[in-house]
């Protein structure tokens, strides 16, 4: 594997996409949660998945760091097929970084705690250097001031965005955002939203399921469109937003916009 280098042309990335998912199939019993899924995301593409509630988004989303298994089909972070258990399994959970839709922070631990701990016991970091990093990934974030408090004295927006500093410090590949702001304050979500942005214009490679219609059409580069577990329709967003092509998206769009 080459080093990753800003200098990777288009042609390569299509034919070397950071995540790449080939038919892709999952069931939950009887259900059919995910459909030929077939998705590929270059290095530093910004792709943002919308759809109706309940058409497999967060499953999808799970899938790729192993928080669910697939009944078929490949997925590959960077090439590597993704591992099944172990070490590998925890490396490639600290390569996807995500970031949920409840903050999902250590309560106990302080947020200077919850930042170090994964960097200190996985990629086994000097405490006193991960605390440095950690401080310089809250100040990023606008949240360092609030280093030594635990996670319930903070507000939602700051909470997500300490995990969104969690997650970076593991230093990923990917960042997967499963509706980040969807359980925040209106008056909060713009500042979630403004970190985002930061990260995509320093080229994070970013998948993003959001019903926030004004980030996708900013910073996407790609939008797909998922119901019932099949990916219906993708584009860019000037493409989707102004010219869906399918009934369902047509029908979606007029009920969110
Ligand atoms: P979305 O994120 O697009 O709203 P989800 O991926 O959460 O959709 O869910 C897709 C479908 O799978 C829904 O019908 C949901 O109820 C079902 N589902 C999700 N997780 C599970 C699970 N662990 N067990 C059974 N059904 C599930
Ligand atoms: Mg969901």
């Amino acid at each position: 594997m080459t080093e990753n280098t800003d200098a990777v042309t288009a042609a390569e990335t299509a034919d070397h996409p950071l995540v790449e998912l080939s038919h892709v199939e999952k069931h939950f019993g009887e259900l059919h949660v995910l459909k030929d899924i077939n998705l590929k995301v270059g290095k530093g593409e910004v792709l943002v998945i919308i759809g109706p509630s309940g058409s497999g988004k967060s499953t999808l989303c799970r899938t790729i760091n192993r928080l669910e298994s697939i009944d078929s089909g490949d997925i590959r972070i960077d090439g590597q097929p993704l591992p099944q258990e172990g070490k590998e399994l925890t490396k490639l959970r600290a390569e996807v970084g995500m970031v949920f839709q409840s903050f999902n922070l250590f309560a106990h631990k302080t947020i200077l705690d919850n930042v170090t701990l994964a960097p200190r016991k996985v990629r086994k970091i000097p405490k006193a250097e991960a605390e440095k990093e950690a401080m310089e990934l809250l100040a990023r974030v606008g949240v360092d001031s609030q280093a030594n408090k635990l996670p319930a004295q903070l507000s939602g927006g700051q909470q997500q965005r300490v995990a969104i500093a969690r997650s970076l410090a593991m230093h990923p590949k990917v960042m997967l955002f499963d509706e980040p702001t969807s359980a925040l304050d209106p008056e909060m979500i713009n500042e979630v939203l403004d970190v985002m942005v930061d990260l995509a214009k320093e080229d994070m490679t970013m998948i993003v399921v959001t019903h926030e219609m004004g980030f996708a059409r900013q910073v996407a580069d790609r939008v797909v469109f998922m119901a019932d577990g099949e990916i219906l329709e993708q584009g860019t967003p000037d493409e989707f937003f102004s010219h869906p092509k399918t009934e369902r998206a047509r029908d979606f769009l007029s009920k969110i916009l």
